[in-house]
């Protein structure tokens, strides 16, 4: 069933010490919380057991989707949300491209979308966010301006989903799952491993309810992983997702991606990181090599990756 590898926790936790949006003291104290009041930090559901998935038709969470299907052997209840940005109408197509495929697949494991309208930022001050959208907050800091609530909202979405379902179908779910990679929380404090604790900890709190699991597949320690995007491509190729189709928040309009953008480049280089073709038909990939410099705080450090490589004999 298993072919992903796993990393051992102290590598984990060597990958984590070494991330500067991470902070080890919330995450020992959230842990250490979890693990007295329920006895465990994260379990995987048990196969045929029902989840959320935070799901756009992007690569990470296509990918997420596919393996916790054909691995997990969970049924997902995705949910989509419309948050009234420029490239939305392009991830839906996407979504629903992805929701078909799905279906096909892995019948019975996939749900139609469960689809959210809403604006985020609000739009009425929305137009200031625009302004700064994808730049660090100042010279010396890794943090991007403007998307610090992102994850708090889209999980908050995801819970109220879960006790919809409760409410209309009368069961129970409350484990949601993000598609956050590696890289991801290298440059967004919402998308670190601290930040997941932090939500998950919170959500259990207002809720009064302990039993509510909120991670991201890709970060999530308890189970050996905490793995960037190559390594997820390569696993999605071999399984034969059509990841062309997969949507990226590249901000064109188009359903092209622009090819320009530090978004197109991030998924340029994610694929050849994995050592495979991206089939993507971007619109203009011409000035690519122009946003290397402003990426290297998203791509993975050598030397780490190395390790990481080395410790699940991948050459
Ligand atoms: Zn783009």
């Amino acid at each position: 069933m298993n072919d992903l590898p796993r990393l051992n926790k102290k590598l984990i936790i060597t990958i984590l010490k070494s991330r500067k949006l991470e902070n080890m003291k919330l995450i020992s104290y959230v842990e250490d919380f979890f693990r007295k009041e329920r006895g465990y930090i994260f379990k995987m559901p048990n196969q045929g057991e029902q989840v959320i998935l935070l799901f756009s038709g992007g690569l990470d969470t296509s990918i997420v989707a596919a393996i916790l299907m054909e691995i997990y052997k969970l049924e997902i209840y995705p949910v989509f949300t419309r948050r009234g940005h420029p490239y939305q109408h392009a991830e839906e197509k996407a979504a629903d491209y992805f929701t078909k495929f799905f279906q096909n697949r892995y019948p019975g494991q996939f749900h139609d979308l469960i689809k959210i309208n809403t604006s985020f930022p609000p739009t009425e001050i929305r137009w200031a966010y625009e302004k700064v959208e994808n730049k660090p907050i100042n010279k010396n800091s890794n943090q991007l301006w403007g998307d610090y609530f992102y994850s708090n909202l889209l999980v908050t979405f995801g819970a109220q989903c879960a006790y919809f379902l409760q409410i209309i179908k009368n069961f129970k779910i409350r484990t949601i799952f993000t598609a956050y990679m590696k890289s991801d929380g290298e440059g967004k404090l919402d998308m670190t491993l601290t930040t997941m604790r932090g939500i998950m900890l919170g959500v259990c709190l207002v809720t009064h309810d302990m039993n509510w699991q909120i991670t991201s597949l890709p970060l999530e320690k308890e189970i050996g992983f905490f793995y960037d995007k190559d390594y997820f491509i390569k696993w999605a190729t071999k399984h034969n997702i059509p990841l062309e189709k997969t949507r990226s928040s590249c901000r064109a309009k188009s359903d092209q991606h622009c090819g320009r953008c530090l978004i197109c480049y991030i998924r340029q280089k994610s694929f050849k990181n994995a050592g495979i073709q991206d089939k993507t038909n971007y619109l203009n990939t011409s000035r690519l090599h122009r946003l290397r410099k402003i990426t290297k705080i998203f791509i993975p450090n050598n030397k780490l990756r190395q390790i990481i490589k080395n410790s699940i004999g991948m050459k």
